[in-house]
C-alpha cells in the first residue's frame, strides 16, 4: 500500500495550488459580501484543464480511467481550492465538478454529454443538480415534484429548495416523480431543465452564514415543458443515479473541509511562530504547541479517510460505509481544527 502521491499528483497539486493562490484569492473579498458566485473563474478553470479531472478524455476532461486515482485526483483540486476559498470551490463543486456532471458522465446519452459535459469541462455552460425539497431533505424519497408525459414532452410541477447554484445554472439535473405510486422503485426520474425554459423560474435566494460565495435557490416549476430526450436513464430509474452521485459527492465533501483545515492550520502554525510573548514565539509553549498538534492529527486523519474513501469508490462494492465516515470525521474535524 503506498500513502504517497505519484510525480503527476505532486504536478496538480501544486498546478491548483497556484491557480488557485493567484486567481481565486482576489475574488474572494467582493464574492463573499455579495452572496455570489464568480462564474468567470470557471472558463479560466477550464482553460488549463482543471475542471476535467473527473472525466474522460473523449468528453475533453483528463480523468485516469482507474475511477480511484481519478477521485483522489479531484480531491486535490477540491481540497486545493477550499485552502483559499471554502465557498468559491462549492461553486465550482456544484457548476461543474460534481453531481450534475457525474450522472451525465455515468448516465447520461452521448447528446447530453456533448451538449452539457463538454462545455462545461471548458467552463462554459454551468450546471446544478436538484433534489432537496422543503419537505423532502434527508427524506428525498418524499419529494413531491412531478413529470407527467404529454405526447413528446414531460411536464413538469414543484417547487424545489437549496438548489446550489440554481439561478446561474445553464442546465439543471432535476429529481421529480415520473409515477409516484411506483416510489424511489421505478418511479423517480431525472430531467434536465434548461435555463429560460417557460415555466421555469428561480425563486428566493437562500443567504448564508459561510459558503456565502456559493449561492443557493428556490426553484419553481409551474406547467414546465421539457423535451423528452432531456430524460436521464430510463423513465423512472432516477433514484440510483441521484444516489451514485450523492454518494460521490461526499468524498468531495470531505476533500473540501480538509482544505478548510488546511488554511486554518497554516495560518495558526505561522502566527504562533511569529507572535512572541514572555520573550519567545508562543509555539514554544507547550500548551499552544499541543493544540497545533492536534490540528494536524485531526488533519492528517482525515485526508487520510477521504482517499480511502476516494479509493473505495473504485472498488466497485458498496462504499457507502467508507464514504459516510470520511464525511462525518472530516466534518467534526473541521469545526474543532476551525475553532
Ligand atoms: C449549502 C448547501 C447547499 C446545498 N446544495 C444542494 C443542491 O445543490 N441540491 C440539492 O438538491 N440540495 C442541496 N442542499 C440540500 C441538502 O442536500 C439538504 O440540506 C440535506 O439533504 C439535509 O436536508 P435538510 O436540510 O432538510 O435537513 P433535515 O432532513 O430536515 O434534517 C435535519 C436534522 O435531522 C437529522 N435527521 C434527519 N433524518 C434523520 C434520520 N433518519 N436519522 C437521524 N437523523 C436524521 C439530520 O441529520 C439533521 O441533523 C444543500 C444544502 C446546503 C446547506
Amino acid at each position: 500500500m503506498d500513502f504517497s502521491f505519484t510525480s503527476e499528483q505532486k504536478m496538480l497539486r501544486n498546478t491548483i495550488r497556484q491557480f488557485a493562490e493567484k486567481e481565486i484569492t482576489p475574488l474572494i473579498e467582493e464574492a463573499e459580501a455579495k452572496h455570489q458566485f464568480p462564474k468567470e473563474i470557471l472558463p479560466k478553470m477550464g482553460k488549463v484543464g482543471l475542471l476535467g479531472v473527473s472525466f474522460p478524455a473523449e468528453y475533453g476532461g483528463s480523468g485516469d480511467e482507474n475511477v480511484s486515482i481519478r477521485k483522489i485526483n479531484e480531491c486535490i483540486v477540491l481540497e486545493e481550492m477550499s485552502r483559499v476559498c471554502a465557498g468559491i470551490s462549492f461553486g465550482v463543486q456544484t457548476a461543474a465538478v460534481g453531481a450534475p456532471n457525474y450522472i451525465l458522465r455515468d448516465f447520461g446519452s452521448e447528446d447530453q454529454k456533448q451538449k452539457y459535459l463538454v462545455p462545461s469541462i471548458k467552463g462554459e455552460k454551468i450546471g446544478a443538480f436538484s433534489l432537496t425539497e422543503p419537505d423532502a431533505g434527508s427524506d428525498a424519497a418524499n419529494i413531491k415534484t412531478t413529470a407527467v408525459k404529454e405526447g413528446d414532452f414531460y411536464v413538469l410541477n414543484g417547487t424545489k429548495i437549496f438548489c446550489s447554484g440554481g439561478n446561474i445554472a445553464d442546465y439543471i439535473t432535476v429529481a421529480a416523480y415520473t409515477d409516484k405510486e411506483k416510489g424511489i422503485k421505478g418511479g423517480m426520474s431525472v430531467i434536465i431543465v434548461e435555463k429560460g425554459t417557460p415555466g421555469f423560474t428561480v425563486g428566493q435566494k437562500f443567504m448564508k452564514l459561510g459558503h456565502r460565495s456559493a449561492e443557493n435557490v428556490e426553484l419553481i416549476f409551474e406547467d414546465c415543458r421539457v423535451p423528452q430526450e432531456n430524460i436521464v436513464g430510463e423513465e423512472g430509474g432516477g433514484w440510483p443515479l441521484l444516489m451514485s452521485a450523492l454518494n460521490e459527492s461526499r468524498i468531495s465533501d470531505s476533500a473540501r473541509a480538509v482544505g478548510v483545515a488546511q488554511a486554518a492550520y497554516e495560518a495558526a502554525l505561522t502566527y504562533a511562530k511569529e507572535r512572541n510573548q514572555f520573550g519567545k514565539p508562543i509555539g514554544q509553549f507547550q500548551a499552544v504547541g499541543f493544540k497545533l498538534a492536534r490540528m494536524r492529527m485531526l488533519l492528517d486523519a482525515a485526508r487520510t479517510l477521504t482517499h480511502r474513501a476516494a479509493w473505495h469508490l473504485g472498488q466497485k462494492k458498496d462504499v457507502r460505509l467508507e464514504i459516510s465516515t470520511a464525511r462525518l470525521f472530516a466534518a467534526e474535524m473541521v469545526s474543532s481544527v476551525t475553532i
